[in-house]
């Protein structure tokens, strides 16, 4: 089973894609993860994408699509996905389906978050508290609003051409968000 996790950064991806992986049993993918863990190693790609993540920008497509590829490919991605942060781009969209035409691989659904926008701000101003992220500063977190409305959101209207789009309220507790997702997913 394939599902996409999508929306503006700050509402809750990650956490329900964890939830989603566990029941299912099939692995949670995030871009932003993988991509943290070369910074870690600093591979060179991990040096190239510090910078542009670090001022709130987009990693190339090119770079991104070929990461997507060996990980759909990969041994243990055979039964599905929670992909998280990818597509964000139209590009890496079309790419994507592409791929999975080749693959033969069927995309179940693309779960779309929706949370208004103060209370991103509220989220991505929490986490920064938290976690401490290189990328959560004020300016980067305003960066990422502008380039998710210019670059990604444009991705929602790909998906919801093709019918595979529903739109689940991130709004409520991490169970209630979850149980949405669920139903969304029936
Ligand atoms: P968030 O959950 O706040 O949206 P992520 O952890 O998904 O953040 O991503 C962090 C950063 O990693 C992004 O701001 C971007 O620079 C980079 N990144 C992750 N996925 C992609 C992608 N598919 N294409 C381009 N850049 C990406």
């Amino acid at each position: 089973m394939h599902i996409i996790l999508f929306g503006p950064p700050g509402v809750g991806k990650g956490t329900q894609a964890k939830i989603l992986s566990e029941r299912f049993h099939i692995p949670h993918i995030s871009t932003g993860d993988m991509l943290r863990e070369e910074i870690k190693h600093q591979t060179d790609l991990g040096i190239k994408a510090k910078v542009l993540m670090d001022a709130g920008n987009l990693v190339a497509d090119d770079i991104m699509i070929g990461m997507i590829r060996s990980v759909l490919q990969s041994h243990e991605c055979v039964n599905g996905i929670i992909l998280d942060g990818f597509p964000r781009t139209v590009e890496q969209a079309t790419a994507l389906e592409t791929m999975m035409q080749e693959l033969h691989i069927s995309l179940k659904r693309v779960l779309y978050i929706e949370v208004t926008e103060e209370h991103i701000m509220e989220r991505l101003v929490k986490r920064l508290s938290v976690e401490h992220r290189a990328d959560d500063t004020a300016e980067t977190i305003t960066k990422r609003i502008t380039i998710y409305k210019q670059s990604t959101a444009p991705v929602k209207t790909y998906f919801e051409s093709r019918g595979l789009l529903s739109s689940v309220n991130g709004e409520g507790s991490v169970e209630v968000v979850a149980q949405r997702m669920l139903e969304a997913l029936k």
